[in-house]
């Protein structure tokens, strides 16, 4: 059975203009094309058609980094709590992704593998969530920045046996954290976690999987030494040098910007004081970091970091660094497909691709975020979601 959603415009996600009045064409779970104005209804055939002619269609969100167990707040605290807690927390959260318009999510872990379980239940059928690439539990060193909410591993024959151990259990990426964080007390967020002989380790064993590894860093020596042994993400990345951007340009590195939360969070009450000085300090560089990222054009995606469903957040740094509408919405989409390694599956709307889209009322293209967030309908697989 076809399925034809008329739409007021198509973004397809590849970075051109839009189409206007145009006819998204779904065959099964799968794109068949985008065909110019609005296919009419085919009863005879008992092919489908959805009147979307008031709203904008664009590919799914896909977020490049997020933690399926944690909100905004004091990492520590919420990753001691129970898993039973957690992974309920993990089912609210992908819930509120999905309804927010993010149809993919690559992980950047959780402890325990909770993000496991979580998209068994998402395959079945039982809970509404973004389909996950997940990473496991991060690899952490003895008492280095966030050891509590990954593993902890020393030494070079230390971090190959955690990669392995966390590839063994199933996952498709490997998160490393190796510089200081906004959430850990004590150490500054350039302080260096892993020897360049641990990094190069990791990234050795990571390849000799054929799995991409992701580093937590803010920047300082540790980024050098990653960038330098082929590390393939670094995320957050605020006070890397203009030497290391080009490095990165030169290496084909990706940048994974999580400039919501560090906005976000610099205002929360709740948190502690110590981190909101530093989420204030860090959300004060995104921009800027941005801007020199696109200037060299470093591949980017855009991740919400705890501060769940805000991609729209994200979009709208993107917008102030400089990014055309079009482009930002490319690394909102295409980006973190690509980023995740999922790019022949979904990301843009072209034929073969899972038809994963949302309809968004108003023009996505206007400087501005309102159509972002104004979402009213969320498919995956060519399935209305209902959430
Ligand atoms: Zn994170």
């Amino acid at each position: 059975m076809l399925r034809y959603i008329q739409c007021g415009m198509i973004i397809d996600g590849r970075g051109g203009m839009p189409i206007y009045n145009a006819t998204l064409v779904i065959e099964n779970e799968r794109v068949r094309g985008v065909e110019e104005g609005w296919r009419g209804s085919d009863k005879e055939s008992g092919n489908e058609v959805l009147d979307f002619r008031n709203l904008s269609i664009l590919p799914g969100l896909i977020d490049g980094h997020d933690h399926l167990d944690i909100d905004m707040g004091d990492g520590e605290t919420e990753s001691m709590q129970d898993p039973q807690w957690r992974i309920l927390k993990g089912v609210k959260n992908a819930r509120a992704m999905l309804a927010s318009g993010i149809t993919t999510l690559r992980s950047a872990g959780e402890k325990h593998n909770l993000g496991h379980y979580l998209r068994r239940a998402i395959e079945a059928g039982w809970v509404p969530g973004p389909r996950l690439v997940l990473s496991g539990a991060p690899i952490c060193s003895t008492g280095g920045h966030a050891w509590f909410l990954g593993v902890e591993a020393d030494g070079p024959d230390g971090v190959r046996a955690a990669v392995r151990t966390n590839i063994k259990d199933g996952a498709e990426m490997v998160k490393m954290i190796i510089t200081g964080g906004v959430t850990t007390p004590g150490g500054s967020l350039l302080r260096t976690c892993f020897t360049q002989p641990e990094i190069r380790a990791a990234v050795e064993e990571a390849h000799l999987a054929e799995r991409r590894i992701g580093v937590h860093c803010y920047g300082g020596p540790a980024a050098t030494w990653a960038i330098e042994v082929g590390v393939d993400i670094i995320e957050h990345g605020t006070f890397l040098t203009d030497e290391q951007l080009d490095a990165m340009s030169r290496h084909g590195t990706f940048l994974v910007s999580t400039s919501s939360v560090m906005r976000a969070a610099a205002t929360t009450p709740h948190v502690a004081s110590f981190m909101r000085e530093r989420f204030r300090q860090v959300s004060e560089e995104c921009v800027g970091l941005l801007r020199r990222a696109k200037s060299r054009g470093i591949k980017l995606a855009v991740g919400c970091d705890t501060h769940h469903a805000s991609l729209a957040e994200e979009v709208e740094t993107l917008l102030q660094a400089g990014y055309t509408p079009v482009e930002a919405i490319k690394i909102a989409t295409a980006g973190g497909a690509e980023l995740s390694g999922r790019e022949k599956e979904v990301g843009t709307l072209e034929p073969g691709k899972f038809a994963d889209f949302i309809a968004v009322k108003g023009d996505p293209l206007e400087a501005s975020t309102a159509a972002l967030r104004n979402v009213r309908a969320v498919f995956q697989g060519g399935v209305r979601q209902n959430i």
